[in-house]
Parts: C-alpha cells; sequence; structure tokens
C-alpha cells in the first residue's frame, strides 16, 4: 500500500479568547500583557472563599459566535468544574462546560478545489484561560503570571469532517475570519488569542471506521499547522504499514525539527471529575435575548462578497479576497468612501499592500495607515497629481511612516510634471541623445515610443505625466 491509499482525517478544538473588557468571573481586565500578576483579584488568584460571578458579555459574545456558525442555543445551560492539576491553574480546576455548552450542531461552510463544504461544529462552550508559567527568566524555577487566569475562551469543537491539512488551513482561516466579523475576539494568534488543537488520524480509504488519533495542543500558527498535520499523518501512515498501532496519545510539535513527539500523558488517563460548579448559577437564555442577539448580527463575509459584485461591479475574485478579513474589508469600503474608484482601491489592496504585508510577514490589522489616507492617494493618482509609479513610493512610505499623501509628496517633491513647457524640454533632450530611436520609430518600430518614454520617465525620477510624454512624444516624431 502507498501513501494515495490512505485518507487523512482532522479535527479541530479552536481556543478563542474573547475581547470583553473584563474576566469571566471577576472584574480584572482581559487586557493582554502588562507587569505580572497586576490583572489580578483574589478571584482569578483563586483565594479560598471567593466568589465568581459570571460575566454575562462572556455568553452573549459566545451565543453570538454560535450564530455565526449556524448553531442551536441552549435556553439552559450551565458551568461545571474540569479538575486537574498544574501550576498556572491557581484552584486546580478549570472552570468550564461538560454536558450542556452554550451552542450545538453548527457548521461552518468553505471553499476547497471541489466547491463548497460544510465543516460540522460539535458544540461551543465557554472556559476560563489559565495563567503563565514563566520558565526561562530565572534559572531558580518557575514563576507563575496569572493575568491571563480567568481571561474569557470559547472553545469551538469541529466534528472530524476535515479531509487534508489544505481544507484545516482553510477552515481555520474562515473561522477566524468569522469571529472577526462579529468582533467577539481579536483572533491575534502571536499573543494566543486564537490557538488550537489539532487531532489526526489515518484510514484506508473507503473504510468506515476512523482511525486512533494523536492530539497536538496548543498551537498558534497557521504554517505550524500545517506542517505538523502532514508530518504526524506521514508518520502514521508508516507505523500502519509497518504493521504497528497508533496510541492515543497527546504529542508535542516541534518547529525546528520539524517533527511530533509523545508527551507521554495518553489521553484517556486523565479523568477531570468533572461536575457542576456549585458557586454558579444556572445560565438561562431566553429566546428573546437569542433573537436580539441575531438581529444585531453585523454582514458576514458572504453577504458582503454579493454586495460588493452588485454594489461595485468587481469581479468575483476581487470581492473574494477583500471579505476574507474584516480589517481589509472595512479599509477596503473606507478607502472607497474617500474616492469612489472601487477598482482601483481594490487593486492597491490586492496587489502592492498585500505584497508589502507579506514582505513584513504582518497581519491586515497591522497596516499602519488609514483608510482615509489610503483613499487620498488614489484621488492623488486620478487627479494626475503623481504617476502611478510615483503611487507606489507614497505606499511605501505610508508603511514606514503614515501621514497624509499630500504631504508626502510636498515634502518628497514627488509632484508630477504636468507642465507643457516642462514635459517638452524633456522630450527634447530624451530626442536629442537618442536619434537611433527616431530612425528606428520612422522605419515602423512602435517599441521606440515606449523606450524613449522610458527614457524621460528615467530622467525626471518618475515624475512625469505619462500620457503627455507619449503624446507630445508622437508629435515630435511625427513632425
Ligand atoms: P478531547 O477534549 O478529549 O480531545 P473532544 O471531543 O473535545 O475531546 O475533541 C475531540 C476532537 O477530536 C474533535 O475536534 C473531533 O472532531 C476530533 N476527533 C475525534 N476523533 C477523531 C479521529 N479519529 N481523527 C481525527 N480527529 C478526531
Ligand atoms: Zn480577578
Ligand atoms: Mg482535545
Amino acid at each position: 500500500m502507498s501513501r494515495e491509499d490512505y485518507e487523512v482525517v482532522i479535527g479541530l478544538e479552536v481556543h478563542s479568547e474573547l475581547s470583553t473588557k473584563t474576566k469571566i468571573f471577576c472584574s480584572c481586565p482581559t487586557e493582554f500583557g502588562g507587569e505580572p500578576n497586576s490583572h489580578c483579584c483574589p478571584i482569578c488568584m483563586a483565594m479560598p472563599g471567593a466568589l465568581p460571578v459570571l460575566n454575562k458579555k462572556v455568553v452573549e459574545y459566545a451565543i453570538k459566535a454560535g450564530l455565526a456558525t449556524n448553531c442551536k442555543i441552549a435556553n439552559i445551560s450551565k458551568n461545571d468544574r474540569k479538575n486537574y492539576f498544574y501550576p498556572d491553574l491557581p484552584k486546580s480546576y478549570q472552570i468550564s462546560q461538560y454536558d450542556i455548552p452554550l451552542c450545538t450542531d453548527g457548521y461552518v461552510e468553505i471553499e476547497t478545489e471541489n466547491g463548497t463544504k460544510r465543516i460540522g461544529l460539535t458544540r461551543i462552550h465557554i472556559e476560563e484561560d489559565a495563567g503563565k508559567l514563566n520558565h526561562d527568566e530565572y534559572s531558580r524555577g518557575s514563576l507563575v503570571d496569572l493575568n491571563r487566569a480567568g481571561v474569557p475562551l470559547i472553545e469551538i469543537v469541529s466534528e472530524p469532517d476535515l479531509r487534508s491539512a489544505e481544507e484545516a488551513d482553510i477552515y481555520l482561516k474562515k473561522l477566524k475570519s468569522i469571529l472577526e466579523y462579529i468582533e467577539v475576539s481579536d483572533c491575534k494568534m502571536q499573543e494566543g488569542s486564537l490557538r488550537a488543537d489539532v487531532n489526526v488520524s489515518v484510514r484506508k480509504k473507503g473504510t468506515k471506521e476512523f482511525g486512533t488519533r494523536t492530539e497536538m495542543k496548543n498551537m498558534n500558527s497557521f504554517r505550524s499547522i500545517t506542517r505538523a498535520i502532514e508530518y504526524e499523518a506521514e508518520r502514521q501512515i508508516e507505523v500502519l504499514e509497518q504493521g504497528g498501532k497508533i496510541e492515543q496519545e497527546t504529542l508535542r510539535w516541534d518547529e525546528v525539527s520539524g517533527k511530533t513527539f509523545s508527551m507521554r500523558d495518553k489521553e484517556d488517563a486523565q479523568d477531570y471529575r468533572y461536575f457542576p460548579d456549585p458557586d454558579l448559577a444556572i445560565i438561562k437564555i431566553s429566546d428573546e435575548m437569542i433573537e436580539k442577539i441575531k438581529s444585531e448580527l453585523p454582514e458576514m463575509p458572504e453577504n458582503r462578497r454579493e454586495r460588493y459584485i452588485k454594489e461595485f461591479n468587481l469581479p468575483e475574485y476581487d470581492s473574494n479576497i477583500l471579505t476574507s478579513s474584516k480589517y481589509i474589508s472595512d479599509l477596503f469600503e473606507n478607502a472607497v468612501k474617500i474616492c469612489n474608484n472601487p477598482k482601483a482601491v481594490s487593486n492597491w489592496i490586492m496587489t502592492d499592500i498585500t505584497r508589502i504585508l507579506n514582505e513584513k510577514e504582518q497581519e491586515p490589522n497591522e497596516i499602519p495607515f488609514s483608510a482615509e489616507q489610503l483613499g487620498e492617494l488614489v484621488i492623488l493618482i486620478d487627479k494626475g497629481t503623481i504617476s502611478s509609479a510615483i503611487a507606489k513610493k507614497v505606499l511605501e512610505e505610508l508603511f514606514e511612516n503614515p501621514r497624509n499623501p499630500e504631504e508626502i509628496i510636498k515634502e518628497k517633491g514627488w509632484i508630477q510634471i504636468s507642465d507643457e513647457g516642462a514635459i517638452k524640454e524633456v522630450v527634447l533632450k530624451i530626442l536629442e541623445a537618442n536619434p537611433q530611436s527616431i530612425v528606428d520609430f520612422k522605419a515602423g518600430k512602435d517599441r521606440a515610443l515606449g523606450f524613449l518614454v522610458g527614457q524621460a520617465m528615467k530622467e525626471t525620477k518618475g515624475k512625469a505625466n505619462p500620457q503627455m510624454l507619449n503624446k507630445m512624444f508622437l508629435e515630435e516624431l511625427n513632425k
């Protein structure tokens, strides 16, 4: 048997930190960072006798996420204690949800090579995040920082419906985009606001039964997830091909070696002894509350995509890319409000802005300039104040030190030369320096004109108005 005879099966448990102002069971701030243990109180530090109070916003945000992913919302739900010991978990239990999660039976649609595919969601539940251990700083031991303890999370558990690393990647990006659209999480993966436990198994094609899965916890980069799935699938196939058995276990993905390693604690050996938290009341959710949240859901990516095609006459391709990130989509719409040139804004975003983001390895929400500044840039091109060659330089400048584009071109002396006299001077100078091009042009070689215009652009450092150059060269050459 070979690789092609196997099928990969993947299910993701995605943890997303909610962007409520305060923590899930106390009024400490959820803000990332800060001096260690400065965002804490007796409740999130688990002082004996401290009592949790559920933050209503957390329930609302989770319902929002459930509605945006086609889930059923429970009318009655509760919080349970998940008991385990780890130094970053001060209570020795995590408050989570066990048998009655807030949201169940949803799905997310992803676009794959073979069309639209539905990925089932088993459930979405709320829980509290743990603290962090700082291992490196002091060689004497580990220090615990509880700023993150009690930050609200939703856990979104998918069905094992994904069939390749690529599908998992598309699914995760789609989920991230949905969470950003409904503004329940900032989804900053580098800060751990979005992280996934990745479950992988393989089976022979055509088999009904799933194979035994392994799990890689807390992964927070798209690239590592893709690599880890590919590696782990290969490893499992090899084990099976050699007559071995896959153990259900938690693995650690090592980015440097590109391999997975056993962490030796067998998943089913864990007994979390779940039971309802006696300090917290039952969560009651009225149909009115669900309806209210539903009515407040913003326009989702699919709807925006359709609207861009109709309202702005954009190709489906553009619309897809622009709406894949809420940040980009908002940037686009707000820039269009300024300059009223959707296709131009779309082109800038899809080509130069995307290229620069890739070079800088930055996320769209790290773009330093505003939609207004992008809109102004397009206006300057449309008015003929700057050429598109100069506009590219202005864009680079906007990334480095964002300010009004008009200011940038004044400061740098980049205003386009559209003065007839000045253009004529350049044209004559270039013609005099290139007699062969004149001969070539007269002999019917049209390329000579392009060459001359190029030389004139070089001479003026890209500042000459290209249309005027073209026109004037033609006039002179045809004399
Ligand atoms: P646990 O918390 O013990 O890992 P959950 O039921 O919360 O269990 O999550 C299990 C995850 O593993 C789900 O995302 C599910 O889709 C996935 N999964 C279950 N069985 C398999 C399998 N055979 N292969 C791949 N993924 C699986
Ligand atoms: Zn607190
Ligand atoms: Mg798991």
